[in-house]
């Protein structure tokens, strides 16, 4: 398979893209989609922010260097990658606060409507914030099975909140059905787009969809708790109004008036002074996503994981494979279900392979297409199938759970 590997990335369009990245010597990186690799450029970027604007320009970069104009630009460069507009997207605090400010924005509109409808097993966070709502007596959570989802949405939903992409199995909704179906019952759709963005091509307008949050720092390679966005369809911007009204969401944050006055369009949904250095080390890698666009990334990426699938078919590994078979209906990643996954994990960990594991007998494999090679699914492949075959995961060392899976 290496021969096979090696030719498929000579003819690979995007080849060079892996040399702008910075990655160990060693390492099979298929964990792309929990934290997105390091881009060559972001140190050098970093630097300039440090050292220049921040330590010769001091107070005067909120100016000279636009950081206060910083949410709204990287906003606009992340639009184009999930069918946006430029000012219909901003980047700021995490998914979960975005989450936040969001699914209760969208309550507010809903007069009269108090349930959020999402399916069990979604991302933890999603489900919390839910709760959370609920708690302050805002929202009432209804968790249905995905198969039931457009046959729940009933006159008391207010709004739909699902992932894209699931985070553990890679499954991917129909956005355009799901949003239709949810308009239809005068409910609003709530997209976490944190699997998708920069992986597969999202067409927020297109379906109709009315809010999005997403995550900086998988596919968008932004560094570790790097800023993540919020998207709010245009027609809603008047309207909407979000609960953690601090002054960098005020009309006229420098006016310092007692009063809160939302500021216009999506800027409403700022809450506090922009993290500068996470939104510069993010607006790297989503240049660089941008660069190589998102058809030829996804693209990339099914041929990736069909590759791999293929590898293990030819080693004679069979592994109970819980993503959908069909590469259009998954996202950047193949999951596979075995009991002794954790242990499974360590073992590629320990030979450089590095996956992850999702509790409770998920192994994760995901394939970033902007730095993954052909070659390295075939080895990634070759590993998988010895450390199955040989038995390596039973030992002791790799059945020990650290605190970060
Ligand atoms: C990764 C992820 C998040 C992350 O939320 P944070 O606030 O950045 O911790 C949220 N939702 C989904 C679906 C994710 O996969």
């Amino acid at each position: 398979m290496l021969a096979e590997a090696r030719a498929r990335d000579a003819a690979d369009p995007l080849r060079d893209y892996r040399a702008r990245f910075d990655l160990p010597q060693g390492v099979i990186y298929l964990d792309g989609n929990s934290l997105g690799a390091l881009p060559k450029a972001t140190a050098g970027r970093m630097a300039q922010v440090i050292r220049g604007e921040w330590g010769e320009g001091l107070i005067r970069s909120w100016n000279s260097a636009d950081w206060i104009g910083m949410p709204q630009r990287v906003g606009g460069k992340i639009a184009p990658l999930i069918g946006a507009a430029p000012d219909e997207v901003i980047a700021c605090d995490s998914t979960s606060v975005n989450l936040f400010k969001l699914i209760a924005a969208a309550l507010r509109m809903q007069p009269g409507r108090k349930v959020v409808l999402s399916e069990p097993g979604n991302f933890p966070t999603d489900l919390y914030m839910i709760a959370g709502l609920e708690a302050q007596g805002l929202a009432e959570r209804r968790l249905v099975p995905r198969e039931r989802i457009a046959g729940a949405l009933d006159g008391d939903v207010a709004l739909l909140l699902l992932t894209h992409v699931h985070y553990k199995t890679g499954a991917v909704f129909d956005m355009a059905a799901l949003t239709r179906a949810a308009h239809e019952a005068g409910a609003l759709v709530l997209w976490d787009l944190s699997h998708s963005a920069g992986a597969i091509p999202v067409d927020l307008n297109g379906c109709g969809a009315d809010f999005a949050v997403g995550c900086g720092y998988k596919y968008l390679n932004g560094g570790p708790g790097a800023p993540a966005f919020a998207y709010a369809a245009r027609r809603h911007h008047e309207a909407l109004e979000q609960p953690l009204t601090g002054w960098m969401g005020h009309a006229a944050p420098f006016a310092f008036s007692d009063d809160y006055a939302p500021a216009a369009g999506v800027d409403r949904l700022l809450t506090g002074t922009p993290p500068i250095l996470g939104l510069a080390a993010l607006e790297v890698g989503i240049e660089l996503a941008a660069e190589i666009g998102i058809e030829r990334l996804a693209a990339k990426s099914r041929a990736l994981s069909e590759f791999f699938r293929t590898c293990l078919d030819r080693a004679g590994v069979e592994l109970d494979l819980v993503s959908p078979a069909d590469p259009e209906q998954r996202g950047s990643q193949l999951s596979f279900r075995h009991p002794e996954a954790y242990a499974i994990c360590q073992a590629l960990i320990a030979r450089g392979v590095i996956g992850d594991f999702r509790d409770p007998d998920i192994l994760r494999l995901g394939f970033a297409p902007a730095y993954v090679s052909f070659e390295d699914v075939a080895q990634a492949a070759q590993h998988l199938a010895e450390v199955l075959k040989t038995g390596e995961w039973q030992r002791e060392e790799f059945r020990e759970r650290a605190a970060v899976t």
